[in-house]
């Protein structure tokens, strides 16, 4: 059947319905152009168009300064993990990183190929936590602070920004992009892909201050060097027009629906929904993450009690599914379940969502 599914997926995940439906009656023919934007060369004046339209409105949505470039890049957010260390580790030959989960690590030991790593505290056994602050070891020769704002996997975000004193910041903001305001001037760089908050997979999103490029190794691929890529204004080689064609309609979208204000007054809404139906179920439905650090945006918990019951968890996601509840399994290196709550989910879907877990503890609590 066509009803849309409730999809509470980690990325690639909800895309808003209204884009969707745009991009299916400009298909075949991209503004009566008689062809599809897929089948346009990026050096179009449509293309063109698109690019710099993205780049507007993502600089409008989140404020950037006119001292800060905005890449579109390809090779994901691994991709930029590798990018990043090649274009800013070179002032130092070092950088500190603070791991708090999955992806701040897979960051780390991507850049300890190009340059010395510094932990800025000890990596945890079991992610759930960050050391406060005032524990960390932080190197004032370092060339950066890595930090990554949201991880995906383990559910933990920061709700603030590190002092780093004067190194610069590198924030990943893959999937708390646009759901939350941010003072971009705060940051050296931010890097996110897009296939969470703002479009499909195949664009990766750089915003970076002047005054850091122009100096990448050597060895930096061109796809990869952001002085080169901002030279080229994106269209360095052929990019993933599709994908920016997609995320350009999403982030038009975003500002249709009251910019960031509103998406970060909506992520904050839908994620009580589900913090407070876990509390309501006095810990048959049970969040693992320290309270200060929950994230908003993806939510693992476990269903059973905090250590969690893995016949209950099956039969939870396979009743979830019969209700057209989709990619709610939480990840392959955690377990549990998780619901993300990107921009595009609705409070409805939070609600839907909310109402299988009550009944589902009648059935089975
Ligand atoms: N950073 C974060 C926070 C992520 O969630 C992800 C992907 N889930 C990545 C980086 C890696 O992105 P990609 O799969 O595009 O390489």
């Amino acid at each position: 059947s066509s009803q849309s599914a409730l999809n509470f997926g980690a990325g690639p995940a909800k895309l808003p319905r209204e884009v969707l439906s745009e991009v299916q009656n400009e298909l075949l023919s991209f503004k009566d152009s008689g062809m599809s934007l897929m089948e346009m060369s990026h050096r179009s004046k449509e293309y063109s168009k698109i690019n710099n339209d993205a780049q507007n409105a993502i600089r409008q949505l989140l404020n950037v300064p006119d001292n800060y470039k905005i890449l579109f890049m390809q090779g994901g957010g691994t991709g930029a993990f590798a990018a990043v260390a090649m274009n800013l580790m070179n002032r130092t030959g070092s950088a500190d990183y603070a791991v708090t989960g999955t992806w701040s690590g897979k960051a780390a030991k991507e850049a300890a190929k190009y340059g010395k790593v510094n932990l800025v505290f000890p990596k945890a056994d079991k992610p759930g936590s960050i050391p406060a602050e005032s524990t960390w070891t932080l190197n004032s020769n370092a060339s950066y602070l890595y930090y990554c704002d949201n991880e995906t996997v383990d559910g933990v975000e920061f709700h603030y920004i590190p002092n780093s004193k004067d190194v610069p910041i590198v924030c990943d903001m893959s999937s708390s992009i646009m759901t939350k305001h941010v003072d971009v001037s705060k940051f050296g760089c931010i890097i996110g892909g897009a296939q969470k908050n703002i479009g499909p997979a195949g664009v990766t999103v750089v915003i970076i201050r002047e005054d850091l490029l122009g100096n990448p190794m050597q060895i930096c691929p061109s796809v990869f060097d952001f002085t080169h890529i901002n030279k080229e204004n994106s269209v360095h080689n052929t990019p993933a027009t599709f994908s920016v064609y997609v995320m350009e309609k999403v982030l038009q979208w975003i500002k249709k629906n009251g910019g960031v204000a509103a998406m970060e007054k909506q992520s904050a809404e839908k994620s009580k929904l589900l913090y407070d139906a876990m509390i309501q179920s006095n810990n048959f439905f049970s969040c693992p993450i320290d309270e200060d650090v929950r994230s908003r945006i993806n939510i693992p918990f476990r269903v059973g009690g905090p250590q969690g019951n893995e016949e209950l968890e099956a039969k939870f996601l396979e009743e979830a599914e019969k209700l057209k509840m989709y990619q709610l399994k939480g990840h392959r290196s955690v377990g549990g379940i998780r619901a993300s709550l990107y921009n595009a989910v609705t409070s409805e879907d939070v609600t839907s969502l909310v109402k299988f877990m009550e009944e589902f503890k009648k059935r089975y609590g």
